[in-house]
């Protein structure tokens, strides 16, 4: 005698996932045959994992469950109104050589203490939880993210928490210090340190971050607010990925604050906080904007590069689109007149623009976060995102004179980009079953980048990642 039935929409019974935090994506469905006793009022689905009970909102009858993973088998209880189902999903870490492991970085002098209003708790404890919390968010977006382009669930493994580095840095001389001053010192500083590791990305966050906004004016730029900000860091590649920690106080500490903490409507307080909201101004749009920011830097660091839209441009201002039903409409005028990137987006080459923005409105876009195709079967064949053991060096190699880039392992990716910025110009994907090994680059394609010098990405099946300078 049911009327109502709960469908889950990305997983099936029995899946194994090789990450703890889930995004389970469902509906409710009225079935018209028959009746339901009970009365429609209740907006809410009901989760039960062990002895854990939640409860998510329905949005047009739709929902997006966080549910964390606690052990290698899980069984867990959907509950809305007379239907009841039970998802059964296999939690199991993935043997990867490769990994990212969170940081929190105190300076020296600087208590820990992260810059928060008086009512928010910001000590070191709080910090790392917080941390730990948004890199596992990360991990289980690009998982869907990849998932939801036929990739699978591949992620990055986290090492561990987020653990404290004492760096000798003085805090005073870091607030001083430029970004990229600080990404030099500080990287320099952890790779020479115990855990530094070629095998280990580092997603680190710099607690003496220190926004000064008292004396100013309310009507002022990202610029502006960037520049009121002392050791203000967000930037990513190589084996570290820094960022600052002005707007850690937008973010949850419990899974369970996850989807409050995005709603959050509170109007930021411009004089004490750094609002970096993309001119959203309240705490939710700071954490997902900031959010988004970092899962862009940890990118760079898995090699990526620019991109016109998608999360390597600068579409991941609506990261929590991917936790949260309702859609929210962005202030997308904004977006490419008024933020200042990390680094410059510039480039006169029309053509290669083109095939950019053509892979773009192909990809997904339901929520807005995604990676434009190269990107995205870059992450998908990297080695920190697969079984790969250290130490299978194949050969990928240019013949510049016939254009032909050739693989022993088999092509995945071919990219060329502006040596300037790391923007994708032109990129070819191959991702069939059956390997390519070697690939010249079509004429036509090339357009005005003919004769010119342009970065040259090549990711071969392995993982193996070619760079060079290379004049086509
Ligand atoms: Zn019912
Ligand atoms: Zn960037």
């Amino acid at each position: 005698m049911r009327m109502h039935e709960i469908i889950i929409h990305n997983f099936k019974p029995n899946e194994t996932v090789y990450y703890d935090l889930i995004i389970i994506k469902g509906a409710i469905r009225d079935k018209q045959t028959s009746t339901c006793r009970e009365s429609r009022t209740d907006e809410n689905i009901y989760l039960e994992l062990d002895s854990t009970n939640l409860s998510f909102k329905l949005v047009n009858g739709k929902f997006k469950a966080l549910v964390e993973l606690k052990s290698l088998q899980n069984s867990i209880t959907l509950k809305y109104c007379c239907s009841i189902i039970t998802l059964d999903i296999n939690y199991s870490p993935r043997a990867t050589f490769f990994s990212v492991l969170p940081l929190y970085i105190i300076c020296e002098g600087h208590d820990g203490k992260f810059q928060s209003p008086l009512n928010e708790s910001n000590d070191v404890g709080n910090a790392l939880r917080r941390i730990t919390l948004g890199a596992k968010l990360l991990q289980s977006v690009v998982a869907e993210k990849l998932y939801e382009e036929k990739q699978g669930r591949k992620t990055f493994r986290l090492e561990d928490s987020c653990r404290v580095f004492h760096s000798s840095l003085n805090y005073l001389k870091a607030r001083k210090m430029i970004q990229e001053e600080l990404w030099t010192s500080l990287g320099r500083e952890i790779v020479n340190s115990d855990l530094g590791h070629e095998r280990i990305k580092f997603l680190s966050f710099l607690s003496c971050t220190k926004y000064c906004g008292e004396n100013c004016e309310d009507n002022f730029t990202h610029d502006d607010i960037v520049k009121l900000t002392q050791a203000h860091v967000a930037l990513g590649g190589g084996g570290l990925a820094l960022f600052g920690t002005a707007c850690l106080y937008t973010w949850p500490e419990k899974l369970s604050e996850v989807v409050e903490k995005f709603e959050d409507s509170t109007t930021v307080d411009r004089k004490k906080f750094m609002d970096d909201s993309c001119y959203r101004g309240t705490w939710g749009a700071c954490f997902s904007t900031t959010l988004g920011a970092v899962l862009h830097e940890l990118c760079h660091t898995f090699d990526l590069g620019h991109t016109q839209k998608g999360i390597m441009g600068r579409g991941f201002d609506d990261i929590c689109k991917v936790f949260l039903c309702n859609k929210q409409t962005s202030p997308g005028k904004m977006y490419q007149n008024s933020i200042k990137f990390d680094e410059k987006f510039e480039s006169n080459l029309t053509e290669a623009r083109k095939t950019c923005s053509i892979q773009s409105e192909n990809a997904k876009d339901q929520d807005d976060t995604f990676w434009t195709r190269s990107c995205l079967i870059f992450l998908a064949h990297h080695k920190w995102f697969n079984n790969t053991k250290p130490g299978n060096k194949k050969i990928i190699k240019f013949e510049p004179a016939l254009r032909v880039v050739k693989s022993t392992d088999g092509l995945r990716v071919i990219e060329l980009r502006n040596e300037d910025n790391g923007m994708v110009l032109l990129s070819w994907t191959f991702e069939g079953k059956i390997l390519k090994y070697s690939f010249q680059l079509p004429e036509d394609d090339l357009g005005e980048l003919r004769y010119h010098s342009v970065m040259m990405f090549v990711e071969d099946n392995a993982g193996n990642i070619f760079k060079h300078l290379v004049n086509i």
